[in-house]
């Protein structure tokens, strides 16, 4: 079983730094190989707003690789569907990060891709992701709209081309999900857990946890992370499908996590409050991208309208007649639809007014 380095405190640089070091992370870089850094850039927000990687983790990680004689390191990553990549890369200050250390971002929407073999069968691939020395994974702790929860194996999703994004929705994210995750297999994660949101990907509710953590098995953080916000296997069941997958182990013994020092506050880790649950327990959710389907979450929690309305979404209902709102081009079957792909939370928002006021 490999071992879980855990570190509190509010200084991303700073605990990233001392996290690498206590696990040697360095003998994980084959000689004279990479080092391609993947953080969580999902849409265009701030690390403060709880939803994508504190800058702090990136210069760490290149502060730390380059003392230890690395040259060849660049940030990778791309975007959820919807969103451009290197605005999202401003607006999360790593173009800062990237100019001050003189290190290269790629944005993967842009990348070559490779078939991969994996549990589901082949997956496309970015390049930079294969091709690394080392694939250094940096995701948030924080909720997810559709899967509950969003941490390590998810965030390698990041590395896939636009197309394989939505096959992967079409095919339910759990498998998905799991298949890329023992596919690719990081040898090294770096967990930001200092304000995710714990209901929503996109941010907005930030819960300050003060936390970081470190290991070597995706699928080992994933089951620690599901357990600090309180959910069980049956709420996020990829990550043992990605054991079963042979992506890792859910097993952590009473020796395997090492505490770097001590909260200075209260050490119990908040629970997801459940509002995007609430929120879309009358929707008839059919395979939705997430950038859709976080558009409708957003617009209902706008409005508070909708509730008790028939609402499609998902590209499972393309190509169907449905009585009731659409969201998105996949539904335009629906009798009254919102277009778009994905469409903007803006124009869901107005069609669940409209509906409201007849
Ligand atoms: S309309 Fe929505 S669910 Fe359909 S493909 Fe576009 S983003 Fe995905």
């Amino acid at each position: 079983m490999s071992k879980i380095y855990q570190i509190y405190g509010q200084d991303a640089h700073d605990m990233t730094l001392r996290l690498l070091e206590a696990a040697e992370a360095i003998n994980l870089v084959p000689a004279g190989g990479s080092v391609a850094l993947k953080p969580n850039l999902v849409i265009a927000g701030t690390p403060e707003s709880g939803s994508t990687t504190h800058g702090g983790v990136l210069s760490g990680c290149i502060e730390y690789f380059r003392a230890h004689g690395v040259q060849d390191i660049s940030v990778i990553e791309g975007s959820w569907v919807g969103d451009e990549t290197m605005r999202a890369m401003r607006r999360a200050g790593y173009d800062k990060v990237c100019e001050k250390y003189g290190v290269p971002f790629y944005d993967l929407k842009k990348d070559k891709t490779r078939p991969v073999k994996s549990a589901i069968g082949n997956i496309d691939v970015c390049c930079r992701a294969l091709d690394a020395g080392l694939l250094v994974d940096l995701p948030v702790l924080k909720g997810h709209c559709q899967t509950v929860m969003t941490c390590a194996l998810k965030n390698l999703k990041g590395c896939l081309p636009d197309k394989e994004k939505r096959r992967f929705h079409a095919l339910g994210l759990q498998k998905p999900i799991a298949a890329l995750g023992a596919a690719l297999k990081p040898r090294l994660i770096v967990v930001d857990s200092i304000c995710g949101d714990l209901d929503f990907e996109e941010g907005g509710t930030p819960v300050q946890t003060n936390r970081m953590y470190l290991g070597t098995d995706a699928v080992q953080l994933d089951a620690y992370g599901r357990t600090l916000m309180g959910l069980t296997a049956e709420e996020v069941p990829y990550i043992e499908l990605a054991e079963q997958y042979g992506g890792g182990s859910t097993k952590m013994g009473p020796d395997d996590l090492v505490e770097l020092n001590k909260p200075s506050d209260a050490a119990t880790y908040p629970r997801p409050s459940g509002t995007v649950a609430s929120l879309t327990r009358n929707v008839h959710e059919n395979q939705a991208c997430s950038a859709c389907f976080a558009s409708l979450v957003r617009a209902l929690y706008a409005t508070r309208c909708g509730q008790g309305e028939e609402i499609y979404i998902g590209q499972g209902w393309k190509g169907k007649s449905l009585d009731g709102l659409g969201i998105g081009a996949c539904c335009r079957g629906a009798s009254n639809c919102v277009m778009g792909c994905p469409p903007t939370a803006e124009a869901v928002a107005k069609a669940l007014e409209s509906l409201r006021w007849g």
